[in-house]
Formats: C-alpha cells, structure tokens, sequence
C-alpha cells in the first residue's frame, strides 16, 4: 500500500501536527487494523503522538451524475462538489460553499451550515462493510454513526442549483475568523449556542501560549501562529470547565482530537 508523508502543520487547517507517514487506501485495499482515518483534515485536532493514520486517494474522487442521483467519491473536495453542482444546475450542495473538507468528512460530522445538512438529500453509503440507506445510519446534528469507511454515497437531486442561497449561506462566514483553525470547537447545545455561553463565561480573546478562543467568534480555536496542540486542548479543557460551572451546560466538541491516547 502507498504511503504519502503529511506534514499536518501545513495540511490540517489548523496548522497543528507532526510530519508522518500516512497509509493510502485505493480501489482494492483493505481498511487498516487500529488505523485513524483523516479526510483533509479541517476538523481536526491532531496531537505530536497520533495514532496511525490512513487516508482515501485518488480512486475515491469522482463525481458520477445518472439523471436524478448523484454519485460522489469519498475523497472528493467540497470545491468540487459545489463547482460540479453549479455547472450541471444541481440544487443541495450550496451550503458546502466555503466549508472545506471532502464528502467523507461531512458525511462522518453530517456537516452543514443552518438548516441544511449533508443528510438532507442523502440516498446511501457505501462502505467496507456493505450499502447502507440513510435510514439505516443514526445520524443527527453533526452526528453520524457510521457502519465504516465511506467509500462514496449517493444523493438524490429534487432541485437547481439556488445561487441566492448559496449566497446567503457564504454571508454568515464574513464573521468567521481568518485565522487557521477547525471551524467551529464545540457543538451548540440544545436551544442555545456555544459562542454566546462561551463569550459570557470571558472566553472570547482568551490566549494561552500561540492558541486562542477568537475576538471576532468565541466558539473558534484559532492558531495565531506556531501554536501547539497541548495549548489547543488546554483551552477546550477550560472552555468546558467554565461552561459547566456557569451554566451546567456541558459542551461537547465537534473537532475531532487524534491522539494516541484517545484511539
Ligand atoms: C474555516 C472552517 C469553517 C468550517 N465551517 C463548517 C461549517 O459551517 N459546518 C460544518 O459542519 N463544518 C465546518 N467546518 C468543519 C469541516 O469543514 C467539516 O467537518 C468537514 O466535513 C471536514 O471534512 P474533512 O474531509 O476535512 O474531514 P476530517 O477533518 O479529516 O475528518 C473529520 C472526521 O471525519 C472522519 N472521516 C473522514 N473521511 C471519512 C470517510 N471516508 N469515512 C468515514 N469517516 C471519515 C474522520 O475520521 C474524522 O472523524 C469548518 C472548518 C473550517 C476550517
């Protein structure tokens, strides 16, 4: 199997990681034993010491179109998938407009921006371990439980591509911060929203060493340059904390930490 060496400070969106040999799955390859899967990491926390990785190449993207479905590899950037909807006027990909990532990252966080999510006009999964129909996956908010690797999965289109739509979706990111990081830390909780319980509890500019909880958006862990994983998790710790014993609410993070430890 190809090995691909990542330098995951320059990789991962968040410019935090080691530089470590990768394992490359393609058509064919057997899903490593004890092995973390990275999509292009734009969701992730990845620490000095992370666990094997392995990743989708090549083979996996693809976008097929067979009159009303769309078929997309697992390995296929958001870019993509959103230029390839515009062109063929294919409507329920317009919020990936600036949500980076590939399809098998959104369909494992149910990535999505408002109401609409990566479920919304999901058909099917494929996986090492069979197809699944979508009503076969628990998923909900940013939650997916999936019975594998996504290999690719299938959509049904009901509509043309919705330009105003898109446009509005890429209006609220004028308030996301420009600095490297994994979008947003923490998942909002029922009825309310991480950023504002987090900016009441004085976390918004909260800095420890090169890491910090944005000034212009309290729920982004942001990297003012050179900072480093164990301060990104100290600050998520201390996020939680404070959350907790102002309001009992405990946040749950969306970014995904990889580290040895946690595997
Ligand atoms: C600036 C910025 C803005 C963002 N805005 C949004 C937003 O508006 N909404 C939103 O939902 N997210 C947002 N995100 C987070 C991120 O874009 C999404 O979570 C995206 O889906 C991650 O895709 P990825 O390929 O980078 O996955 P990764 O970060 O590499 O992985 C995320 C998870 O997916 C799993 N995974 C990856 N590929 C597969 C596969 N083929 N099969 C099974 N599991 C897999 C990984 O194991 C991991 O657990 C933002 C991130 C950034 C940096």
């Amino acid at each position: 199997m190809r090995r691909r060496r990542i330098d995951f400070s320059k990789f991962s969106s968040i410019k935090i990681g080691p530089v470590v040999d990768v394992a490359v799955l393609e058509l064919g390859d057997r899903p490593l034993e004890n092995h973390y899967l990275v999509g292009s990491a734009n969701n992730l926390l990845i620490s000095p010491t992370p666990p094997p990785l392995m990743m989708l190449g090549r083979d996996f993207d693809y976008i097929k179109l067979d009159s009303d479905r769309l078929t997309i590899g697992a390995a296929t950037p958001t870019g993509k998938i959103l230029s390839f909807c515009k062109r063929h006027d294919i409507g329920g990909f317009e919020f990936v407009a600036k949500l980076p990532g590939t399809l098998g990252g959104m369909l494992a966080m149910n990535a999505g921006v408002k109401e609409h999510e990566t479920y919304d006009t999901l058909l099917e999964i494929s996986t090492e371990n069979g197809t699944f129909s979508k009503s076969a996956i628990p998923h909900g908010y940013r939650f997916a439980d999936l019975p594998g690797i996504a290999y690719e999965a299938t959509f049904t289109i009901e509509r043309g591509f919705d330009g105003r739509l898109a446009a509005e979706l890429l209006e609220l990111r004028k308030n996301q911060p420009k600095e490297p990081s994994a979008g947003s830390a923490f998942k909002n909780p029922p009825g309310d929203f991480a950023g504002r319980l987090m900016e009441a509890c004085g976390l918004k500019g909260m800095r420890r060493g090169n890491m910090a909880w944005s000034h212009k958006h309290a729920n982004f862990l942001v990297n003012l340059g050179g900072g480093t994983f164990e301060d990104g998790v100290t600050l998520i710790e201390e996020a939680k904390k404070r959350v907790l014993e102002m309001f009992g609410v405990k946040l749950e993070t969306e970014i995904r930490i990889v580290d040895a430890v946690f595997a």
